[in-house]
C-alpha cells in the first residue's frame, strides 16, 4: 500500500514521502471546499479566489498531518525508537514507527504527541483568525477559521479510544499499566477499533442511502481501513508476544529429506513429491555441501518428455540465489522472510551445512501450542 510515493525530502533523519492516493483526497478536498464549503460560509468572492483558498487549505492541512506524525516521531526517537520513514495517503499520515515501545510510558508519550501538536495548530489557527491578522481580510480570516476546525477535527477523530488511532494507543498504555499485560491491553483497544470500524460503515451506508454519496462512501472506506488495521494490530502483538526470545534452531525441523543433484527429475517426481509431501526439497552434493533447492515449479517448467534426460542439478535454483536462515536468527525475523518468499520454505544453514529446514507451518505448530497452552 506504501509502495508507490513521491518523496519530499527529510526531517529530523526521517525520510518524507507523499503516496500516490494523496491527489484523491486533495482533489476532493479542492473540490468540496471551492466549490461548497468557502461559498457558503463567505459568500461574495470570486471563483477564483475560493479556488485558491481551497487549494491552500488542502495543502496546508497536508502539512498539519505532517506536523502530527512529525510529533509523533520525535517522541519515539527520544525514547530510542527509530522512525524511518514517513509515509503521507489517502486517510492521512503513518509514522514508520520500526519497533513497539518498550514501557507503557513510552507508548503514553508517543501517542499523545500528535493530539497535542493537532490542539496546538488549531489554538493557534484560531488565534490567528480572531487577531484579524493581514487587516482582517475575510479571505484570511477563512483559511485560518477553516484550519482552527480542521486541525480540531483530527484531534477529537484520534482520542477515539480504539486501536490503531491515537486514543486507542492511549488508552493501551494505561490498561497495560494497569494489567502488566500487554497482549490484553491490545486486544480490548483492538476491539473498540474495530466496532468503531465497523459503526464508521453503517454510518456510510446510512449516508448512502440517504443521498450523499461521496460523503457515505468516504465514511465506508475509513471504516473499513480502522477495522482491518485495528485487527492486524492485534495478530502482530500475539505473534511478537508468543514468538519472544524464540531462536530459528527451537523450531525448526531438523531430519531434512534431501536430494541429489544427479538423480533425474523423473525420479524426484516419482520418489520424492509423490512420496513425501512437500512442494521443494533441498539438494545436497557427495560431501554433504547445500548446493540449492529444487521445486514444484521448477519441474513443471520442464516439458514431461524431458523428464527422464534431465538431472535435478540442471533445474535446481542454486544456493547463492536463495534467501536462508541461520540457526541463530530470530524466529520473529524468520517469518517475516519465510511470508515474502516463493517456496514457501527456507533452509537453515551454519557455515555453509544444511542443519534444518524452516516453513510457515512449523511457525503456525508453535502458535497453536503456545495459544493451546495459555501461554
Ligand atoms: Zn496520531
Amino acid at each position: 500500500m506504501f509502495g508507490r510515493g513521491v518523496r519530499l525530502g527529510r526531517v529530523l533523519g526521517i525520510e518524507i514521502y507523499v503516496d500516490y492516493s494523496w491527489l484523491i483526497i486533495f482533489i476532493l478536498l479542492l473540490w468540496s471546499l471551492s466549490g461548497g464549503f468557502f461559498p457558503n460560509r463567505y459568500p461574495g468572492l470570486s471563483r477564483a479566489v475560493y479556488l485558491v483558498l481551497g487549494g491552500a487549505s488542502a495543502v496546508l492541512l497536508f502539512v498539519c498531518v505532517l506536523l502530527h506524525e512529525l510529533s509523533h516521531s520525535y517522541i519515539a526517537q527520544r525514547s530510542g525508537i527509530p522512525v524511518p520513514r514517513i509515509t503521507l495517503f489517502i486517510f492521512g499520515g503513518v509514522a514508520q514507527i520500526s519497533e513497539e515501545p518498550r514501557s507503557a510510558k513510552a507508548e503514553f508519550n508517543i501517542a499523545v504527541a500528535g493530539p497535542v501538536c493537532s490542539l496546538a495548530l488549531s489554538v493557534l489557527f484560531w488565534a490567528f483568525s480572531q487577531l484579524r491578522l493581514f487587516s482582517g481580510d475575510v479571505r484570511f480570516v477563512a483559511l485560518f477559521e477553516y484550519l482552527a476546525v480542521v486541525n480540531l477535527a483530527l484531534v477529537i477523530f484520534n482520542m477515539v479510544p480504539g486501536f490503531p488511532l491515537d486514543g486507542g494507543r492511549i488508552l493501551r498504555a494505561y490498561l497495560w499499566d494497569r494489567w502488566g499485560d500487554i497482549k490484553r491491553a491490545t486486544y480490548t483497544v483492538s476491539r473498540i477499533g474495530s466496532g468503531f470500524g465497523i459503526v464508521l460503515i453503517v454510518l456510510g451506508g446510512v449516508s448512502v442511502l440517504t443521498g450523499n454519496l461521496i460523503g457515505g462512501i468516504w465514511f465506508i472506506f475509513i471504516g473499513m481501513f480502522l477495522n482491518g488495521a485495528a485487527k492486524s494490530g492485534y495478530r502482530m502483538t500475539v505473534l511478537k508476544d508468543a514468538l519472544e526470545g524464540v531462536r530459528v534452531a527451537d523450531i525448526m525441523t531438523r531430519r531434512v529429506v534431501t536430494v541429489s543433484p544427479l538423480i533425474t527429475l523423473s525420479k524426484l517426481v516419482r520418489d520424492y513429491f509423490y512420496l513425501h509431501i512437500y512442494v521443494s526439497f533441498p539438494v545436497v552434493g557427495e560431501g554433504e555441501e547445500f548446493l540449492g533447492l529444487v521445486s514444484l515449479k521448477s519441474v513443471k517448467d520442464v516439458p514431461q518428455a524431458q523428464w527422464d534426460a534431465k538431472t535435478v542439478g540442471d533445474v535446481m535454483i542454486g544456493a547463492s540465489e536463495l534467501k536462508t536462515l541461520s540457526p541463530r536468527d530470530e524466529a520473529l525475523s524468520a517469518l517475516n522472510a519465510l511470508m515474502s518468499s516463493e517456496p514457501g520454505r527456507i533452509v537453515v544453514l551454519e557455515s555453509g551445512r544444511l542443519v534444518g529446514i524452516l516453513s510457515q507451518r512449523d511457525i503456525m505448530t508453535l502458535l497453536a501450542i503456545k495459544t493451546d497452552l495459555g501461554a
